[in-house]
């Protein structure tokens, strides 16, 4: 079980604050917790913090995105902390189902509470009453789930801003609509991604918060990054003008680098080239 230390964002929306906390290395693992909603998107990676979601969304199949959900279930069991949801892509929900189920055995017990929910691009998920998650794919190699999260609340309209309270109950009570809903798109996760959800994802890129990854950074591994579904660098540099997020949160770098090297190349090439604030989630895992 890993004990490492995770990284920390509090991030100004106009939602409030929003707390990120979270890891992400290519191959290793990405577990990225949004503690206020109880929400995970990935679990890579065992670690403490994982217990207390009470809903994880996987991106897709690889290892480094769900090696984190037996022990997150297994956890959640032992605590008795409840039932709990695992939302991922229909083509692999069946697998995890039975890997869970399997883990499950192998302990003895019974069967964890995780409801396994399987999702499909386009659809959408109550989290909770002010909050959904819309699901997007991405240009992964395998078959990729993007999420983005919907706040949605009921404003008082406009021609009604100058009533009192008991004048709004009035009018409420004889059965006017005096709200409008409007949804704000807050955060979207790319997951693992290459450069095709700079083109096809504009809602996403929209978003107040964006995490996405770039795994590589050397002009030399442009090829790879292409044949392995990746982000690089470059074609994020290509692409700068379609952000228009508030905050870009940056994931996944490749082993083939040092965190203190893509650190650099980030402050020298892209943050001059921002309009945003820059950050990132990249960790070494112990
Ligand atoms: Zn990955
Ligand atoms: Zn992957």
């Amino acid at each position: 079980m890993q004990a490492t230390k995770l990284r920390r964002l509090r991030l100004p929306t106009s939602w409030g604050e929003l707390i990120i906390v979270g890891g992400s290395r290519a191959g290793d693992g990405t577990v990225i917790l949004l503690p206020q909603l109880h929400l995970a998107l990935d679990a890579g990676r065992a670690h403490r913090a994982l217990p207390a979601m009470t809903t994880v969304v996987v991106s897709h199949g690889h290892v480094d995105h769900l090696g984190g959900i037996a022990y997150w279930a297994s956890q959640r069991q032992l605590q008795s902390m409840g039932p709990a949801r695992l939302l991922a892509p229909g083509a692999i929900a069946p697998g995890i189902e039975g890997l869970l189920a399997t883990h499950a055995n192998l302990e003895g017990g019974q069967p964890y509470e995780v409801e396994m929910v399987p999702v499909e691009a386009g659809e959408r998920f109550s989290l909770r009453r002010d909050f959904d998650l819309v699901f997007f794919p991405t240009d992964h190699w395998v078959p990729t789930l993007g999420s983005r999260l919907v706040w949605r609340r009921h404003r008082l309209l406009s021609e009604y801003a100058a009533l009192s309270g008991e004048e709004i109950a009035h009018r409420r009570s004889a059965g006017v609509t005096i709200t409008e809903e409007i949804e704000t798109n807050l955060l979207a996760y790319c997951a693992d991604c290459g450069p095709g959800v700079l083109e096809n994802q504009p809602q996403a890129l929209a978003a107040e918060v964006l995490l996405i990854e770039c795994s590589f950074y050397r002009s030399r591994d442009r090829e790879r990054a292409v044949r392995y579904g990746h982000m690089h660098l470059d074609d994020m540099l290509e692409s700068i003008d379609r952000l228009s997020c508030r905050h870009l949160v940056l994931l996944h770098p490749s082993r083939r680098h040092r965190l203190r090297e893509v650190e650099e190349i980030l402050a020298d090439r892209l943050r001059p080239r921002l309009d945003c604030s820059l950050h990132h989630l990249m960790i070494d895992w112990d």
